[in-house]
């Protein structure tokens, strides 16, 4: 199943006419075994351990090769350092929301969305276009606040 994502992501790469570099294959294999989100330092200490000879600046240009391209998101979740997953994980839901932990920086995932959301989020997005104008074809949506553990301690 993984296996068979990267292939396809092989092909995404073969489509627009780029070429699946080695630092690209290594970032994309990497970011596709995790469920974290990895900073551009974490997913530079991760490749050296693969490929010592990619430097960082490479490993930073690269995510941003990767990010125009759709294959890589990169959030801002308030630690003053972007973090990156792939647009499309095989260990993740497809289209997600954040819960973000401002105390212990946890991340949570989450696609079981409570019907309201769902609702309100068509609505909100029906209206915005109208109003504005505007042809809404995606959204990044994450709340933050204070995990199950970090409140049970407090
Ligand atoms: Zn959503
Ligand atoms: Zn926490
Ligand atoms: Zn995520």
């Amino acid at each position: 199943m993984a296996q068979q994502h990267i292939l396809d992501l092989h092909g995404r790469f073969r489509k627009r006419r780029m070429r699946m570099t080695r630092p690209r294959r290594t970032i994309v294999d990497i970011l596709g075994r995790t469920k974290l989100h990895l900073s551009a330092e974490e997913i530079f200490s991760r490749v050296r351990k693969q490929c010592p000879s990619i430097g960082f600046t490479t490993v930073y240009r690269t995510l941003d090769v990767l990010e125009d391209m759709g294959v890589v998101v990169k959030h801002h979740f308030g630690d003053g350092r972007g973090r990156y997953e792939l647009a499309d994980n095989p260990q993740k839901p497809e289209h997600h929301h954040h819960l973000v932990c401002t105390r212990c920086r946890r991340i949570i995932d989450y696609d079981d969305f409570v019907e309201e959301e769902v609702g309100f989020v068509r609505k909100l997005e029906r209206q915005l276009s109208k109003k504005h104008v505007f042809t809404i074809t995606g959204h990044v949506i994450q709340f933050h606040g204070v995990c199950r553990s970090c409140g049970d301690a407090a």
